[in-house]
């Protein structure tokens, strides 16, 4: 079996989680499997090296930003093995400091996104992960925040892209993820 079909094979699908007419995909039994998370997180480092940096030497990724909650699961991995910084976002009342704030609709309901406000220096390049994307409202508010402080963002990473929402059609960068479901 490839890594994608050995990664797909260990989503599991809850439905009606967190609420009824949903079906959650999770991803912790990948997290739970050393093997797969390692898998996991190599696949991710490969692309980004491979694809996202070599476009030219000058793509050097600065900052991993991770999104407030699974993101922080995989971003400062992702962040050390790349020699970056890693930069969390979070829900709004959670960093202590001045923070930027970004407003997003997500799947279920409205919230606030924030992030420290000196957390990203002017020119610097950052790549934006999270587990799974939906409609694309949270990485679009995480990419505006990267905005702010004159971050350029250079890609979005997923494990999962929920491909028929077409959240990547918000961004400002492009998409990659691993596993497109619908
Ligand atoms: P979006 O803002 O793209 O609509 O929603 C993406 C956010 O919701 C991500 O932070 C993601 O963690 C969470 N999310 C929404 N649906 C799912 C799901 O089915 N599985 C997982 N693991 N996360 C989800």
């Amino acid at each position: 079996m490839g890594d994608v079909a050995y990664l797909r094979s260990l989503l599991t699908e809850h439905p009606d989680f967190p609420k009824k007419g949903i079906v959650f995909l999770d991803i912790f039994p990948i997290l739970r499997d050393p093997v797969a998370f390692e898998t996991l997180i190599t696949h991710l480092v490969h692309h980004t090296t491979s694809h996202t940096i070599p476009q030219s030497p000058s793509k050097k990724i600065d900052v991993v930003v991770g999104l407030d909650a699974r993101g922080f699961l995989l971003g400062p991995i992702i962040a050390l093995r790349l020699g970056a910084a890693f930069v969390p976002v979070r829900k709004k009342g959670k960093l202590p400091g001045k923070c930027a704030q970004a407003t997003y609709e997500k799947e279920y309901g409205q919230d606030i996104f924030e992030m420290q406000a000196d957390a990203i220096k002017p020119g610097q390049q950052v790549l934006i992960v999270d587990d799974l994307i939906a409609t694309g409202g949270s990485a679009k508010a995480a990419g505006e925040l990267v905005a702010k402080q004159g971050g350029k963002t250079l890609e979005y990473l997923f494990i999962i892209e929920l491909a028929f929402l077409e959240g990547g059609k918000k961004l400002d960068a492009p998409v990659y993820s691993i596993i497109q479901a619908s």
